[in-house]
Formats: C-alpha cells, structure tokens, sequence
C-alpha cells in the first residue's frame, strides 16, 4: 500500500443493523481513487460478507480484511455467538456489548501493525465501541463516530439524557413529556424512551456517557441519512453538539443494482428462494401487498407473533411476513401456536400469505412494485428503506431508537401508521410484557394504511413517494450525500495529514 493513498479501517458492531450500512460504507469508500479500506470482523461474520465483498472487489472497489478473535466464551457467550442475531436469547444483550468490547488490544495491535511504516489512516468505528476514542488517541489515528441512527433520534435521547430531571416532572408511565431543547414541540412518554435516553442502572448510564463523549471527541460523524429528509435536526444536532457531520445516506441507494439484482443479499443469506419470492410479488397487483418485518433482533413473544400474524390475515390484503430470525425454542413454540389455530395451512391455502421463517431478502421485496405497505419495527435501516423505495408504513417500535422513529416517520414526515405499541419490549422482561398488540389492532392499522383512509392515506402516498425521489436524487449526481461523500474522503484526508490529533 503506497504511502499517499488515505487508509480508512472500519470497526462494524457486529449486529445486522449495525455492520450492513458499514459495509455499504466501506464499498463506498473503496470506489473512490486514492482510498483504501480495511474492515476488521470476526470470522463467521466475514464468511457472512464474502459475497458482498467479492463483487465488490469485481466491481474494481477491493476490500480488505482482518480477523479478530470474538471473546465469546470468555465473556460467557455460547462458542460462536459472534453476532447478536446469534444470540440464544435478548438479555444476552449485555454480554455480548461487553464481548465486543473486549477487543481493544486486537484492534489496538492490527492499526498499530496497519500504520508501519507511514501509512495514513483513518479509524471509522461504531457509535458502540466505547475503547474507540482511547485507542484513537493512544495511536494518534483520527477517529469517525459512525452512529446507526438518525439525527432526529440522537437529537431527542441527546436532550433526555442532559436535561437530567425532566423525568421526573412525570410521575405517570403513559403521561407525555416535553422533551427540551428540541426545535419545535416533541413529546413522548417515559414508557416510550425507556432504554437509551434512561438507563436504569450505574452502568449503563457510565456507558451511554461514554458513548456521547465519544461522540464529541471524535473527528465528526457519520450518519446514515440525508438532507432533504431531516435537514432542521441535522444543523440543530451540529449546533447542539459541536460536531462535524456527513449525512451520506441512505446507504442502502448507492449500490444501483440492490434493489434489482436477487444475488445481493446484506446481512444473512436469504431463506427463501429470490426469484420464486418475487415471482410470488408478480401475482399481485401493484400496490397491493403488505409486507411485514421485525428486523434483525426481534424480542416479541411467540403469542405476540401470532396476534400479529392473525392481524395480517384479518386485513385480507396480500402478505409477506418475516417470522424471523430467534432460536429454535422460539420457533418451535410459534410454531406450535400456529398449529393449534390452523393459521399456517389456512394462509398458504388461501395463496395470500407468504410466511418466511429467517432472513428476507428487504430491499428486494420493498422495491416491487406489488408492495404497497410495510409494517416495519421503525429500525433505522429499515425506515430508511421503507423511505426510499417510496412505501408508507405502519410502524412497530420494539426497543433502543426505535420509538423515536416511529415519531419522526408517522408526526413529523407524515408517512405512517401506528399499530399502538405503548412500551418498550425490555429485554428480559418480554414474558411480563406479553400481548401488547391485539390482531384487531393490527388488522385496523394495515386497513387505514392500504385503503388509503380516504384523502390522508393518498397524501401518505404522495408524501412517501417524494421523499423518494429525493432520497434518489441526494444519492445520484451532484446530490447532497454524493457531495458529502467527496467532502468527507477530503476532510479525513487534511485530519490525518494534520499531525496534532484529538
Ligand atoms: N434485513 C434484511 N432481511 C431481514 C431482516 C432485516 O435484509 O429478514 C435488513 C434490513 O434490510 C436492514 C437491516 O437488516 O438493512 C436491519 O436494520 P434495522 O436498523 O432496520 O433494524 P435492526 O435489525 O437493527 O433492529
């Protein structure tokens, strides 16, 4: 590797929501001149990326890697557990944080190997990487925080978190809140924000700070959005926060053969058969298919899944429904639940339901134009995705950001439905939680969001379908995230020409 050429090293949490738009970061990077790239993942994680990294580097945008040793076992993980959608059971959660914080002396060694003799570069780390800023210091490499979700979110847990007593001005679970220092009125309850914005314990607070302080001790930020979509929170957030950001997405756009070509799958490998799953979409007509998806790491119970699954088919519209990803304990007792209703014979012999028991290839399916809803869990990958292939939703939030997505897609862009979850699915306390969502309810919310609910549901439709076109034209020629790649490839450039680091 030549001296001249600026060395980004990307540092991706190892959870799908996480490491997908990362790796799209790293494609991205590694097309320009003059850049090269080095992703640091564990090795099942690798193996998971391969083909995505293959057909890059077939693109002519090579990609290299390093392995680190994911601490599983010594972290009391079970052997392997190298990605959280791996994980036997959600309040394995802080485990495996703790896991993957483990790895400062491997990345601490693999930079200091990376940057022999003079070689300049630049560490791109996840937002949860808390060592990452004592690393970047001790080596005297500048530092990017990658933060996975959007500005409008930062922004709200940002203000939560520094406004120390506004909780306590409420006394009740479901009463609203004004969250302060916000550019216009936002209100949420304190059973919405539980988890990032609160953290219930010492530790999680010392963590969560850290987090911020990373954040303001780096370099800048990188965010997975774009102008157009939140520009208010994106400059209230730079002036909040002092910090330099790039908004370069969404990610998910860059790549113009995603959407189309059924061998690019991010994340896992896809469980069902591509083209047959399309082929499946073509039977429908335009508009007309719901599609419904939890995420990467979905904690909701198994009579909670069913309700949804019963709201899905009461609609009597047309579905796609990742089942997911969870263990085989799980599944079995979905499964059997199934069973006992008659639900899945019912739904594939009526042809209007599509069950997918794992990994859906998404932005394939949300790019057909069959699908006209997408009943999401509001991660923000997938909010982005749902943004930009033009389709409104009904939202579904389960934990961490994901409340205030809901907020940002149904409030203020004006794209959504809320299905009515009022809490936040804590991780250990799914049981207690239970049945949140009725079918019924379920059933109401894809009705108003497919019917279009009268002249509302067709401004949804507009609305959703021109932030579309403006998420193509931020990501094409001349747009704002084009401009702001180019602009952060030269502001690393000058960071790490400067000798004096942070
Ligand atoms: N995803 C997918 N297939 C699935 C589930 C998820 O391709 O069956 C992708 C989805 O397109 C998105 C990411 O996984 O890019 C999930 O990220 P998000 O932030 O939406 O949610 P998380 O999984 O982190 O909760």
């Amino acid at each position: 590797m030549g001296d001249d050429k600026l060395h980004f090293v990307l540092l991706p949490f190892m959870a799908q929501g996480h490491a997908i738009p990362m790796i799209d970061i790293a494609k991205l990077l590694a097309s320009r001149s003059g850049t090269t790239v080095t992703l640091l993942l564990t090795p099942l994680n690798h193996i998971q990326v391969k083909p995505i990294l293959s057909r890059s580097s077939q693109l002519g945008a090579h990609i290299h890697v390093e392995e680190l040793h994911f601490p599983a076992e010594e972290a009391g993980l079970p052997a392997g557990c190298e990605n959280v959608d791996a994980l036997p059971s959600p309040s394995l959660i802080s485990k495996f944080c703790f896991a993957a914080n483990m790895l400062q002396s491997q990345v601490e060694t693999l930079l200091k190997k990376m940057m022999f003799p003079k070689q300049s570069c630049c560490l791109v780390a996840d937002m949860s990487f808390i060592f990452a800023a004592e690393v970047s210091q001790k080596l005297g490499i500048p530092r990017i925080f990658f933060n996975g979700m959007n500005c409008f979110a930062s922004l709200c847990i940002h203000h939560i978190l520094t406004c120390s007593n506004i909780l306590d001005t409420v006394s009740d679970e479901f009463e609203y809140f004004d969250v302060p220092g916000m550019p216009h009125k936002i209100s949420f309850t304190k059973s919405q924000v539980k988890g990032m914005a609160t953290p219930g314990n010492k530790e999680r607070r010392e963590a969560m700070e850290k987090l911020m302080r990373n954040e303001s001790t780096a370099y800048g930020v990188i965010f997975n959005t774009f102008e157009d979509l939140e520009h208010v929170y994106i400059r209230h957030y730079e002036n909040v926060r002092h910090r330099k950001i790039w908004s370069i997405g969404p990610l998910s756009m860059f790549d113009k053969e995603l959407a189309h070509n059924n061998a690019i799958i991010r994340g896992q490998t896809s469980s069902v058969d591509v083209t047959q799953c399309l082929k499946w979409l073509d039977s429908w007509e335009l508009g007309t298919v719901i599609y419904a998806c939890l995420g990467s790491f979905c904690n909701l119970t198994a009579a909670q899944m069913l309700e949804l699954g019963l709201g899905l088919e009461a609609s009597g519209r047309p579905f796609i429904w990742v089942v997911g990803l969870r263990n085989i304990e799980w599944k079995k007792s979905l499964q059997q639940l199934m069973v006992r209703n008659g639900y899945e014979e019912r739904v594939s012999s009526a042809r209007r339901g599509l069950l997918i028991w794992g990994w859906a290839p998404q932005v394939q399916i949300l790019s057909h134009q069959a699908v006209g809803g997408f009943l999401t869990h509001c991660g923000w990958n997938s909010s982005l995705e749902g943004v930009s292939a033009g389709i409104p939703m009904v939202t579904w939030p389960l934990f961490a950001d994901q409340f205030y997505n809901e907020k940002f897609l149904v409030d203020i862009l004006k794209i959504g439905v809320r299905v009515g979850v009022k809490r936040v699915m804590e991780f250990g306390k799914e049981e207690e939680i239970g049945v949140q969502v009725h079918g019924d309810e379920v059933r109401k919310a894809v009705e108003e969001l497919m019917d279009g609910g009268g002249e509302e549901g067709e401004a949804r439709r507009r609305r959703v379908r021109e932030l579309a076109e403006k998420a193509k034209k931020a990501v094409g020629e001349g747009g704002s995230s084009q401009i702001n790649v180019e602009n952060f490839i030269k502001d690393a450039r000058k960071f790490t020409a400067k000798k004096t680091y942070a």
